[in-house]
């Protein structure tokens, strides 16, 4: 990982940026979520967080599932997710090398700094898709991972 500087560092406020944006549009209750895949300056993906074919629930889905339910609790498809699968249908040739940024917000609709990364299946889907680089606004700054060192950290996570 490292702290992004310069140029690069005014480059990657704005893209964040785009990411809010796009996490304004996220239908969940529990968390609001945007990303936005760059390549070479250019957006060549956008995702929110919401359910699949963003169906409207009426309740979330994680509240009602037992302790001992097996796979991914959340009611949503990730916002990552969302934003490579846009990449994947628009952009396909350029998603390799890319390079994802992410952002939460909170309650308020502001913009969250992140913990360490400990979502798996983004991780894994990231990697396998091509993108090269993952972006998270943290304490320390906007900070760029690549993309196999993100993949390790989440399975490294412990909650
Ligand atoms: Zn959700
Ligand atoms: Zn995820």
């Amino acid at each position: 990982m490292r702290i992004l500087s310069g140029e690069e560092a005014q480059k990657a406020v704005r893209y964040i940026e785009d990411a809010a944006t796009a996490a304004a549009y996220a239908s969940c209750f529990r968390s609001k979520c945007g990303s936005v895949i760059v390549k070479n300056d250019q957006i060549i993906g956008k995702g929110y967080n919401a359910p699949p074919l963003d169906v409207k629930l009426e309740y979330c889905l994680k509240d009602s599932l037992p302790l001992n339910f097996k796979s991914d609790k959340t009611c949503c498809m990730h916002a990552e997710q969302r934003a490579i699968m846009d990449a994947l249908q628009h952009h396909p040739d350029k998603l390799p090398g890319s390079r994802l940024y992410f952002i939460r917000l909170d309650e308020q609709g502001q913009k969250k700094k992140s913990g360490d990364p400990y979502c798996t299946i983004c991780s894994k889907f990231s990697l396998d898709a091509g993108i090269g680089e993952f972006v998270l606004w943290r304490e320390e700054g906007l900070c760029v991972y690549d993309t196999v060192e993100y993949n390790e950290l989440s399975f490294k996570f412990r909650g």
